[in-house]
């Protein structure tokens, strides 16, 4: 998939201007510092300015969002009026996002927006709806609890529809939900659909919501960019700590993602590092929302400088100029792993991941590699440094453990889970993320990973 800035190198092809946009997003894509349009903006815009209704396949990091915002917003400067424009999204993290990058690239136009998401306060959503929103995000179980809850909130006038990561809403159970939404909207209006993957889903999810719509597509293939370079570390699963701290100690410069598979190991390692002396704060999916989002803008500020997350942040979440991603456990599907890696070396940059290997993952390491296409390379390690570091590991591991224990005990650490050793391989509190709290009795699709 090409990258913003590698999209932008071929002189003859159009521009921003020549797509035929107006001087408000103009002037904002300038402040913005985006120079010419990815390959996904090339393709959807022209038809999109048009007022066709769009498929999009294609992933995070193509610049998609902009690519269906841009349209969105020129037609609402060309006829202002109430609610506008509804998006839906898979999590909430990529509601925010969406809302960001509407909000910055209709700057110029004084673009309301609302985000609908569960986890927050409902009659704050509810006081941002009365202010008569241009632009709602939502992800769809907050949306529909909304529409039934919230006097005066219809959906009555929209005229465009999006669908963001239709794959991920149709993976997370939503397509209930989206029906039943789908219903209640006004059929003329324009639909954009956007999704890394075409699945059969997907495909009769296009049929029930677009009408004759154009396909554009920038990659129909899970990638790793040739800015990434990827390393392994073949450990015993007993020594995965050490080596980890290994790492954070001798990167200690850059801003470093940790991926684990459980929220357990999250918040372990976590403490571990903060009482090493490294600053990292978690992300995981049993965090209340405004804690996942401070701890996202600490990490985005720079404040801290380690991200310790699960699954949950790997997907959607634009977080710029991260050097490395280490994967402390390596997740047991190919796409998981494209996706954690793709948190790094995004838009030209250049970074690096590194995944820890023990004795039991040979096999799915080699299944990733096949996929990717690519062999990883050995990070090479100083042996006696790390026994060196070991004896204090050890220690500020078990200080970790106590610490959680007694935030279990003292009520703050939520429901209380089996202390587990070093390996972390209990998938028993592994996170199944987005867990919507506005989203009546979801079903939990079991063994979808
Ligand atoms: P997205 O795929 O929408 O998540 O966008 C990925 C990243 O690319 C975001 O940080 C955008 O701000 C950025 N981006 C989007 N369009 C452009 C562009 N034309 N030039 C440079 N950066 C862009």
């Amino acid at each position: 998939m090409p990258s913003p800035e590698e999209a932008s190198t071929s002189t003859a092809e159009p521009t921003f201007k020549s797509l035929g946009l107006i001087n408000p997003l103009l002037e904002a894509l300038d402040q913005l510092k985006y120079k010419e349009p990815t390959d996904i903006q090339r393709e959807a815009l022209p038809h999109a300015l048009e007022g066709r209704d769009i498929i999009g396949v294609a992933s995070t990091g193509s610049g998609k969002t902009a690519a269906f915002a841009l349209p969105i917003l020129q037609k609402l400067w060309e006829e202002p009026r109430g609610l506008f424009a509804c998006v839906l999204a898979p999590t909430r993290e990529l509601a925010y996002q969406i809302s960001q990058q509407f909000e910055a690239l209709g700057s110029a136009m004084g673009v309301r927006c609302a985000v609908l998401v569960g986890g927050m306060d409902l009659i704050d959503q509810a006081v941002a709806l009365a202010k008569k929103p241009h632009i709602i995000v939502a992800t769809p179980g907050r949306l529909q609890q909304h529409l039934t809850e919230t006097k005066g909130f219809s959906l009555r006038g929209l005229k465009f529809l999006v669908l963001d990561e239709a794959d991920r809403l149709l993976d997370l159970d939503f397509g209930p939900v989206i029906d039943q939404i789908l219903k209640i909207i006004p059929k003329e209006r324009t639909t954009y659909l956007f999704s890394a993957t075409m699945t059969t889903k997907v495909a009769k999810l296009q049929r029930a919501s677009l009408s004759n719509p154009i396909r554009v597509e920038v990659s129909s293939k899970y990638q790793t960019v040739s800015t990434l370079l990827q390393y392994y570390l073949f450990i015993p699963l007993s020594q995965k700590d050490v080596h980890l701290i290994y790492l954070a100690n001798s990167l200690a410069s850059n801003s470093i993602i940790i991926f684990t598979r459980t929220v357990h190991d999250a918040q372990r390692l976590s403490i571990m590092l903060r009482i090493l002396g490294f600053p990292a704060v978690p992300l995981h999916g049993q965090l209340s929302q405004s804690a996942r989002l401070g701890a996202l803008a600490k990490f985005k500020s720079g404040g801290r400088k380690v991200l310790v997350a699960t699954d949950v942040a790997s997907r959607g979440l634009d977080i710029p100029s991260v050097d490395i991603v280490i994967n402390f456990d390596i997740p047991n599907h190919s796409k998981d792993y494209i996706h954690r890696v793709g948190r790094t070396a995004r838009a030209g940059r250049s970074g690096k991941s590194i995944t820890l290997v023990t004795q039991y993952d040979v096999e799915l390491i080699q299944r990733i590699e096949e996929v990717i296409e690519k062999k990883m390379e050995l990070w090479p390690t100083d042996k006696e440094e790390i026994a060196l570091l070991r004896e204090r590991v050890n220690e500020a591991g078990r200080l970790a453990i106590n610490e959680m224990k007694e935030q279990a005990a003292g009520g703050g650490g939520g429901r209380k889970r089996r202390v587990q050793g070093g390996g972390g391989r209990d998938d028993r509190d592994r996170d199944d993320d987005e867990v919507e709290a506005g989203m009546p009795s979801r079903k939990r699709s079991k063994g979808r990973r």
